[in-house]
């Protein structure tokens, strides 16, 4: 039976045999006993289905792996050591020497260093776009050797929604995979496999945990592109020498996830680990609710803050004014996230003296957990950054990214209007 997204955030990912824990058990061990070497022989081959070694597989983690996979309507995920090792590892089971990937450039920081500084130093290539250009410009940057198109949901900081459709239909149209980074709007807001991308990537250290207790990510396979003889994807269609000659396009399922697990997370070994799943298993539990309540207090706080007069702009997609508001009706109907950037009036000083008088809200490097912080990019995540690269980046100098937790929205608001009040 196919539960809605909310019964899955509960009811997901473990079902606990006669007299077992209610919940998953904390299995805080690397290895597993087996009493017949040809049992151990098989799960080598992959021919059964079980544990042998906490690297490739175990048994907390798999239960918060089938539980983002339902979430996400995928046939499998893997848990991974964070959501940079999550891209990193998806990156490593398609790409190689001489390859190219096609991603927007409105992404996560620390994916755009990975992909315009540490890949290409393995002959990785990355060609950027901008998510808002005309599809034959994007289309354009699709070459033989490219091997996904990568992009986000929401952008993380310009807060830029997808169009879904655009890039789908590109990637159909070349019969290249589809991958989203799903974090900042999560299954419950949006499920990207539904709007035809084939891989979904999280940093679960985020929504997904929710409590800033747990770094962790998830690659989702959503078992529906075809690798079986698609010229573009040779590693998919001969045999894996390191792997006793499978052909991962011949299985009949989880093409993409058995390559990047037996292959890739077996010579990588950025694993998620046992507590860590626990916890973040714990955390979507309460993923509807939560989005719900960050949704509507975020769409309180960016009305309040578009009428206040010491605010210049502010972006966030349930505002009927934003640039993105049709796109987010369409792909997140029913909230857009707790997500928002703001610039206030003046130069750079008025918004660091604005973020020092916040009481509540506190100044961190982090975002989409309960409690409500704040970072102004230009003077830490982007220093480095002349004024002029970071208008280039989306990031003007007076940016503010405001996470709005799940506390009270007349408390965000009342410690808001305290802190430009001393502006
Ligand atoms: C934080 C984040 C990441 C990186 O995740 P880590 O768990 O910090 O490694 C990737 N993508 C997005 C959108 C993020 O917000």
């Amino acid at each position: 039976m196919e539960y809605k997204k909310d019964t899955i955030c509960v009811q997901g990912g473990y079902r606990p045999a006669s007299g077992e824990s209610r919940i998953p058990p904390i299995v805080q061990s690397t290895t597993f006993f087996y009493d017949s070497t040809q049992g151990m022989a098989d799960l080598f081959d992959l021919k059964a289905d079980g544990y042998f070694y906490t690297r490739l597989a175990n048994p907390t983690v798999a239960a918060f792996e089938g539980k983002v996979a339902a979430l996400e309507g995928g046939v499998a995920a893997i848990g991974c050591a964070s959501g940079m090792s999550a891209s990193t590892m998806m990156a490593f089971t398609l790409c190689g020497e001489g390859d190219n990937i096609v991603s927007s450039s409105a992404i996560y920081g620390g994916t755009f260093n990975l992909f315009a500084v540490t890949l290409p130093k393995l002959g990785i290539e990355t060609r950027f776009f901008d998510p808002d250009a005309p599809a034959e410009e994007i289309e354009k940057l699709i070459d033989d050797k490219t091997k996904l198109v990568f992009t986000e949901t929401v952008a993380n900081p310009s807060i830029k929604i997808l169009d879904f459709d655009k890039i789908a239909a590109i990637c159909k149209k070349h019969q290249v995979l589809f991958a989203v980074d799903n974090t900042l709007a999560t299954p419950i807001l949006c499920r990207p496999i539904e709007w035809g991308a084939n891989i979904v990537v999280h940093s679960s250290s985020k929504y997904l945990d929710g409590h800033a207790a747990a770094l962790g990510g998830v690659i989702v396979d959503g078992g529906n592109f075809n690798f079986k003889g698609n010229p573009r994807y040779p590693s998919f269609n001969v045999p894996d020498e390191s792997y006793h000659g499978l052909v991962y396009a011949d299985l009949p399922a989880a093409q993409f996830a058995t390559k990047c697990r037996a292959q890739i997370i077996r010579d990588m070994g950025a694993i998620m680990s046992p507590q860590n799943a626990f916890l973040s298993w714990l955390g979507c539990d309460t993923l509807a609710l939560r989005m719900e309540r960050h949704s509507s207090n975020a769409a309180k706080v960016a009305a309040y803050l578009a009428n206040h007069p010491k605010i210049d702009w502010v972006w966030h997609a349930s505002l009927p004014d934003n640039k993105y508001h049709k796109l987010a009706q369409k792909y997140l109907p029913d909230g857009q996230g707790g997500m928002l950037s703001f610039g206030i009036k003046g130069d750079v000083k008025k918004a660091a003296t604005f973020m020092e008088a916040l009481k509540m809200v506190t100044q961190e490097t982090h975002v989409a957990d309960v409690r409500s912080c704040v970072l102004h990019p230009a003077s830490t995540t982007h220093r480095q950054l002349t004024k002029e690269e970071l208008e280039q980046a989306g990031v003007p100098e007076n940016l503010v990214r405001l996470s709005v937790g799940i506390e009270n929205p007349d408390d965000i608001i009342a410690d808001l209007e305290q802190a430009l009040a001393k502006i």
